[in-house]
Formats: structure tokens, C-alpha cells, sequence
């Protein structure tokens, strides 16, 4: 039936696979705490013109793939296609920007109405990370160094694209350029260059469209157009990332789709992916705020996508929870209630398994991945005690099973641990 399905592009996260989400989750949160980044939460969904201000009317993503409707009292809403656009707006909302530096990491589902696939969904998830308020260059570095170390510590392998798209004033020149170039091919260009030629013609220099990039192979390099002081900002960020060692591979092609962006672009990709390759972007985007109505504070992030690291982490052994199993011989369940909320006030992870036949428990014990089984049985019961079983140790080990009285279990717990 075509209602228990989920809807087209949107899946449900279970088991190992939820799993590698909760793990991408902590080491991303956890990696950004060590930089000082704090957890903010906003909306799933703005009013429509937050994102038509933020990202830009000639993108893909407010131009074709935004999941906007009308509620119950008339108003447009979008369900969030990104996570920058609703923090800044969280930012001016809450007038925060008296306290700079702000330093936030955000993860959670966002919504793009594009043709899925694998690695490409409807709702897809991300998590990003927003500095406000600092314009020196090596923050740009500190950014693109919390990205790698993520992937690092997921033990993903990536590369490091990056390009500058200069000041606002290297933007107009080189887009002035390109427009003159392009006119040139104007009749050869793709339907979507055709239409970008007018509105945003750096987007074209990305075109997944075979013909499009032959032309845009010799179209003008943006370095040519930078001021000094754009080329001094990059070669900044450059020497930053040498001077901690990580690598970049330029990439004058790199523009990404929003038109916030100023200096530094920058993305993670892989090869493992086929057309699938980006792993995360962003860079600086020093003119949003304003744009956005507040005033003029630099600004500088990423966003990473989940769903194509949960992918790269599939043959990726998950370290499982090992917990304490405990089980009944014998109705026994009031003494089982006890003793695992003894264990689990004690930050023991503990499941009492309800099953009657020790046999079954004992499998049961085996599928949960259980390290210990304490087990509560009449001649336990009796003498105060429980009997504690090594799963891990072979059957003939000495310290296989042995009888602890209940007052010193989280004792041998602990030492055996
Ligand atoms: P973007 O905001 O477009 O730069 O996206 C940042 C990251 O989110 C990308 O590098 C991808 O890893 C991920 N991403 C973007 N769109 C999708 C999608 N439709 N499905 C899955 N992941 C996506």
C-alpha cells in the first residue's frame, strides 16, 4: 500500500544505520566543542523569504527545489532547504550580535525537492557549523580544520577543494568577464546556462552539463580579477592551512551555488561516491548578515552532509554497546528490577532479558551483544547474591561464573572492567 511507504526521497533511519548517524552526530558536535562552537537548534521551517533573501532567488535551491506551502492562516513557509540561512535569521532575531565572536554547531534534517538517488535524498540531513564576527583569514582555517578533523576521526577519506570568489569588487569584475565570455556560446550553452548567463553566471563555471564545461574550460580564471587585498586574504588562508599541514587542491571551478558567498569556497570530496562526490562545503560569506537586514558582520561556515558519510562508513565495523544481561531463573523479575537500576544509577548499561527459559536468555543475551550476564536464580535469592558470568572468558576459564554477593556486584563490575 502506497501510504506505508515513506514518501519518495525520505527514508527511515534504523538500527546500524541510525547508529552511524548518532556516531557522525557526537564526533561532529564533540570536534566542534574543542573550538569552541556552541549547540543551537532553530526551526524546521522559516517564513519562505528568509531563504528567498539568504541563498538567493537564482539558485537551484530557492529556484527549483524548495519545499514551500501556505499554512492554515495564509503564511509561506518553507520546510529549511539549509542550515546558515535560519541561523542568521535566529541571530537578528534574538539580537546577538553585540556578543561577538558567535560561535554555533547545529545537525538536523533539511528539505530539497531534487530527483533522488543514492546519496541524494528529499530530506537529507547535515551538520554545520557558523563563526560570526571575525574577519581574519586563519578563521576560515579554523573552519575548514574542524571539517577535516571530523573526517578524520570518522576515519573518512576526503580531499580538500578549494577557491577564493575575492571581494565583493573581484566578484563584479570577474562576473562581468564571464558574461562577455560566455555571450560568445550564448547558443550552445545548456536551457539552465542559458538562464544563468543572465542571473548568475558563476554557476555556470559548475554546469554538470557535458558541453557546458568544454566551453567553460577556457573561460577566464577568477584569479585574474582579484584586488590585492582579495589575493593577499587567500594566500593567507592558504599559508594558514600549510602551516598545519593540510593539504588543498585548488580548484578554480569550485563557486558553489549561493550567492553569499565572498573569498573563501572550499569542499570535502571523495571518489568513492561517482557523481555523489561532495561531502560538505562552505566558506565565507561576509555580506549576509547585512543582506538580511543586520549589520555588517563577517561570517564563515559549512555544512556536511550525513547521509553520504553514514554511506562512506558502511564497511566501517560499528563498535557495538556491550551490555549487562540480566537473567531470571525462576520469577525472580521484582529482585532483576532492583538490581539493574542499582547498576544503571551506577552508569552501568544494563537489560534485563524477560524470558522464562534460561536457554532463550541466554541467546537473547548473544544477540544483544551482552559482555555480562548476572544471573538471579533460587539459590542466589538465598544467599543474597547473584551469579556473575563472563560472556567473553571460554568455558573452562576460571573466572567464568562465580557467585558475588549483591552488595559488592558493581565492585567486581568495576574490576573487571
Ligand atoms: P550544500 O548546502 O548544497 O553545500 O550541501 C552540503 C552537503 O550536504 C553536501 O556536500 C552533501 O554532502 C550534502 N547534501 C546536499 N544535498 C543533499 C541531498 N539532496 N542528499 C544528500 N546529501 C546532500
Amino acid at each position: 500500500m502506497k501510504n506505508l511507504q515513506p514518501v519518495r526521497g525520505t527514508r527511515d533511519l534504523i538500527g546500524d544505520q541510525a547508529l552511524r548517524f548518532e556516531i557522525i552526530r557526537n564526533v561532529g558536535f564533540g570536534i566542534a566543542k574543542l573550538y569552541g562552537f556552541e549547540y543551537i537548534d532553530t526551526p524546521i521551517f522559516e517564513y519562505t523569504n528568509v531563504f528567498k533573501r539568504a541563498v538567493g532567488e537564482t539558485t537551484d535551491i530557492v529556484g527549483k527545489e524548495m519545499y514551500t506551502f501556505n499554512d492554515k492562516g495564509g503564511e509561506e513557509i518553507t520546510l529549511r532547504p539549509e542550515g546558515t540561512a535560519p541561523v542568521v535569521r535566529a541571530v537578528l532575531s534574538n539580537s546577538l550580535t553585540q556578543k561577538l565572536p558567535l560561535k554555533f554547531s547545529y545537525c538536523g534534517p533539511m528539505f530539497r525537492y531534487e530527483r533522488p538517488q543514492k546519496g541524494r535524498y528529499r530530506q537529507l540531513h547535515q551538520f554545520g557549523i557558523e563563526l560570526f564576527g571575525i574577519d581574519n583569514p586563519y578563521a576560515d582555517v579554523e573552519i575548514i580544520a574542524i571539517g577535516m578533523q571530523i573526517l578524520e576521526q570518522l576515519q573518512i577519506k576526503a580531499s580538500l577543494h578549494l577557491n577564493t570568489l575575492g571581494d565583493n569588487e573581484s566578484r563584479n569584475n570577474y562576473k562581468a568577464a564571464l558574461v562577455e565570455y560566455f555571450l560568445r556560446y550564448e547558443s550552445e550553452l545548456s536551457d539552465d546556462s542559458k538562464h544563468r548567463l543572465r542571473n548568475n553566471p558563476l554557476r555556470i563555471l559548475d554546469s554538470k552539463d557535458i558541453n557546458d564545461q568544454k566551453i567553460a574550460a577556457d573561460a577566464p580564471k577568477g584569479a585574474q580579477f582579484l584586488t590585492a587585498s582579495a589575493a593577499a586574504f587567500f594566500a593567507k588562508v592558504c599559508e594558514g592551512l600549510s602551516l598545519i599541514n593540510i593539504e588543498y587542491i585548488k580548484d578554480d571551478k569550485l563557486v558553489r551555488g549561493l550567492d553569499y558567498y565572498t573569498h573563501t569556497a572550499f569542499e570535502f570530496k571523495t571518489n568513492e561516491l561517482g557523481a555523489q562526490d561532495a561531502l560538505g562545503g562552505g566558506g565565507r560569506y561576509d555580506g549576509l548578515v547585512e543582506h538580511m537586514g543586520g549589520p555588517a558582520i563577517p561570517g564563515v561556515g559549512f555544512a556536511m552532509g550525513l547521509d553520504r558519510l553514514a554511506l562512506l562508513m558502511e564497511n566501517q565495523a560499528l563498535i557495538k554497546p556491550s551490555p549487562i544481561a540480566i537473567i531470571c531463573v525462576g520469577e525472580y523479575w521484582s529482585d532483576a528490577l532492583k538490581i539493574s537500576q542499582l547498576l544503571r544509577s551506577n552508569y552501568k548499561s544494563v537489560e534485563i532479558i524477560y524470558k522464562n527459559n534460561p536457554g532463550k536468555a541466554f541467546k537473547e543475551a548473544d544477540r544483544i551483544n551482552a559482555r555480562y550476564a548476572v544471573i538471579i536464580g533460587e539459590d542466589e535469592i538465598k544467599a543474597n547474591a547473584v551469579k556473575l558470568k563472563d560472556l567473553t572468558l571460554s568455558p573452562d576459564h576460571p573466572m567464568k561464573e562465580r557467585l558475588v554477593a549483591i552488595d559488592n556486584l558493581l565492585e567486581a563490575l568495576n574490576a573487571k572492567n
